[in-house]
């Protein structure tokens, strides 16, 4: 048997064991970190709505109403009417017949893909899809297929050899978390209407920040990310949300989710459809990050939104570059296997509204040629 310990140490060698972070305060863009502040490029709060006075006030009213819990799980007796008025408030924002919450969006995805394919099924999927993705495919039992990342052609190319499958499902993000580029959505479904494939696309990092996908049989979202909240969601047809509560097991055996968070995001929701302002900024702002670090040589990989990588490659760079912009004062993680392929490590900027552009002019000079050579 290998020791533990021997474990570690193996992941220590190779500059791959991870270490949990003390935040002990957040404070618009900046995070405390020990006994240091950092501007913080690593929030999936893409709005800053996690902090908005509205939606901590909708919080702390539900949490006065309704206590801190749903203290049963959605079938027993856990389905409030705050579930189900968010569940139809994002159904009607996705442009969908319904929706069913999840405590995260990671179980609303292992919960759609176990539910609709198995053994005899075939799962058709972008290189690059998020591990919530990869675990269900794998937990599922289905066949998964992988295609070249963003490549219409690739999706063809498996959706042409798997025709003998008794189900399909092509799965693709619609923004790509680590790289920051979007899906061939249009090309996708049509693709996935022609071969007779079931559609499924993940919003997570798109929701409130760029328009969703439309058409699709079935859509997956998190509120925990632009929605400042916890959670996640599938939106679909009628019958699909009544096969999930049926059937999908990360659904059933688990408690609804916390009124805190239905209060926190159902505001959320109400707010970035309100009010465009800060999605504006956080795609002007991506953008000039985006701009200026290319304009400096470096290799921003195929970001077209919100989600800027500097790419690295090996473990090593990433971990120093990482290093020099903390020195900084710049919070921004290396990322590295396997949250990415081997070879494909990267700093991950994730730009937000609560940066301003002098942020992102300080970001980009710490990384000037010379600076980090
Ligand atoms: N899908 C994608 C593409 C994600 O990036 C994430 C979270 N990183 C999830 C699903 C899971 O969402 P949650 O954090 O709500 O579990």
């Amino acid at each position: 048997m290998i020791p533990i310990k021997e474990e570690l140490a193996r992941l220590e060698e190779q500059s791959l064991k991870r270490e949990l972070q003390s935040v002990y305060q957040t404070e618009g863009s900046r995070i405390f970190i020990g006994d240091k502040s950092f501007i913080n490029f690593s929030s999936n709060n893409y709005l800053g709505l996690a902090r908005h006075p509205q939606v901590v006030e909708a919080a702390k009213e539900v949490l006065g109403h309704w206590g801190a819990g749903a203290t049963s799980s959605r079938l027993i007796s856990g389905t409030t009417i705050l579930h189900q008025d968010l569940e139809s408030a994002l159904a009607a924002y996705m442009e969908q017949e319904s929706a069913l919450l999840f405590p995260t969006g990671y179980q609303a995805n292992l919960g759609v893909i176990t539910s609709l394919v198995g053994a005899g099924d075939a799962i058709v999927m972008d290189r690059l899809c998020h591990a919530s993705l990869v675990d269900a495919a794998k937990l599922s039992g289905a066949r998964l297929f992988v295609y070249p990342h963003a490549d219409a052609a690739g999706a063809e190319n498996v959706l042409k050899r798997t025709a003998s499958y008794r189900r399909r499902l092509l799965v693709t993000e619609s923004l790509f978390s680590m790289d920051g580029d979007f899906a061939p959505a249009q090309e996708l479904l049509a693709l996935a209407k022609a071969h007779d494939a079931i559609s499924m696309i993940d919003e997570a990092h798109a929701i409130g920040v760029w328009d969703h996908a439309k058409g699709w049989d079935i859509s997956v979202g998190t509120l925990s990310k632009a929605l400042g909240s916890q959670g996640g969601f599938v939106a679909s047809s009628k019958d699909l949300i009544e096969l999930l509560i049926n059937k999908a097991r990360s659904f059933i055996y688990t408690t609804g989710l916390s009124p805190i968070c239905l209060a926190a995001a159902q505001t959320a929701l109400g707010l970035f459809q309100e009010d465009p302002k800060p999605r504006t900024k956080v795609r002007a702002l991506s953008k000039l990050l985006r701009e200026t670090l290319q304009a400096q040589g470096w290799n921003t990989l195929g970001s077209e939104s919100q989600i800027v990588p500097l790419f690295a490659g090996s473990v090593e760079e990433a971990l120093r570059l990482a290093a020099l912009l903390k020195e900084a004062g710049f919070f921004a993680p290396a990322i590295r296997p396997p949250t990415v392929h081997a070879g494909e490590c990267r700093l991950r900027f994730s730009v937000t509204a609560d940066h301003d552009e002098e942020q992102i002019k300080q970001l980009a000079a710490s990384l000037k040629p010379g600076v980090h050579a």
